[in-house]
């Protein structure tokens, strides 16, 4: 049997998810090379089976299932190196990690990502980005891993909140190219950000903002103005501080979570607008 790195079993996915909602996950693999992640993939497929790669689980809403699926935790790609003012790591080092380390090496540019509680992976699948900046601005160069081919890219397109990668394409490695800065400066502006985080987003367990911007129109302003703040559905609740997060306030269940963005999606409809989901529902 080919090696794919640590297995684990019944995993309960409620407690990997940030939004706390979830069943099980019959196989979760934790690779920690290409040559393990590359022997789950052929395995998955042989297998017919769908191959899901997680981060951190900051932005999935999982069902009340239990999953036969192959899940891969990108946790073990963790290393983290500096030379220059570039800094490589792995897509399972997390944001806060990357900031933390940026800090001590003086480096500067990613303080308005501090507080997202996402994986570089993540953060570059999804375009993760705050206060006006996108992770992706700060890549310098990213390498992946499509059908079994080691690809390492340093052009590449990225829009709002989409990232570079193509369907298929498992983030492996990235470079960001920084600036030298002074390390009480960028505490400075980290805790700056941390703060306006902290006084904007609510504490309860949830998946960031459920929905994007739109061409001409925020969703949580809209949601804000219709009214609908503090709207329940079972335990799942529309943030009564920051009107585009769900939150799970009460033990809710993916049916709660999944029929209160329906709720919404239907009021945005019926007033003549279509949002589009940020969230991935797996
Ligand atoms: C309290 C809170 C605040 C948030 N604030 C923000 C914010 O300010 N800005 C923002 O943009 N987001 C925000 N988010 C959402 C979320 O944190 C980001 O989208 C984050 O970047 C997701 O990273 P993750 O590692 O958790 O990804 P996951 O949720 O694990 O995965 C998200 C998607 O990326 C894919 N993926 C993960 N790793 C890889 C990889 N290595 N290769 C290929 N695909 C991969 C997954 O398959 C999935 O489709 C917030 C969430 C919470 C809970």
């Amino acid at each position: 049997m080919k090696n794919k790195g640590k297995e684990l079993k019944n995993i309960d996915l409620k407690k990997l998810s940030s939004m706390h909602v979830g069943g099980k996950a019959k196989r979760l693999f934790v690779p920690k090379n290409i040559e393990q992640l590359n022997n789950i993939i052929k395995y998955s497929k042989k297998t017919s089976k769908n191959c899901i790669i997680l981060g951190n689980c900051s932005n999935i809403i999982f069902r009340d299932k239990v999953y036969r699926d192959v899940f891969v935790s990108m946790k073990g790609f963790d290393t983290i190196r500096v030379n220059g003012d570039i800094v490589s790591c792995g897509a399972g080092i997390s944001l806060f990690t990357l900031c933390m380390f940026c800090e001590q090496h003086e480096l500067t540019g990613l303080e308005p990502l501090y507080g997202i509680p996402g994986s570089v992976g993540g953060a570059i699948a999804m375009n993760a980005g705050a206060f006006g900046d996108e992770i992706c601005n700060h890549i310098d160069e990213f390498v992946s891993l499509q059908d079994g081919e080691i690809k390492t890219k340093n052009k590449f397109d990225f829009a709002y909140r989409k990232g570079p990668l193509d369907s298929g394409e498992i983030l492996i490695e990235a470079k960001f190219k920084l600036n030298k800065g002074k390390k009480e400066e960028i505490i400075k502006k980290q805790m700056q950000f941390l703060q306006k985080r902290k006084s904007l987003q609510p504490s309860l367990p949830s998946c960031g903002s459920v929905f994007m911007r739109g061409k001409d129109f925020s969703p949580a302003k809209l949601i804000d103005e219709w009214r609908l703040k503090g709207l329940t559905v079972g335990g799942a609740m529309i943030s009564t501080k920051h009107a585009g997060f769900i939150v799970n306030a009460n033990d809710a269940t993916f049916e709660d979570v999944i029929l209160l963005i329906q709720i919404v999606e239907w009021i945005a409809k019926s007033k003549g607008y279509e949002f589009e989901r940020e969230i991935k529902i797996i």
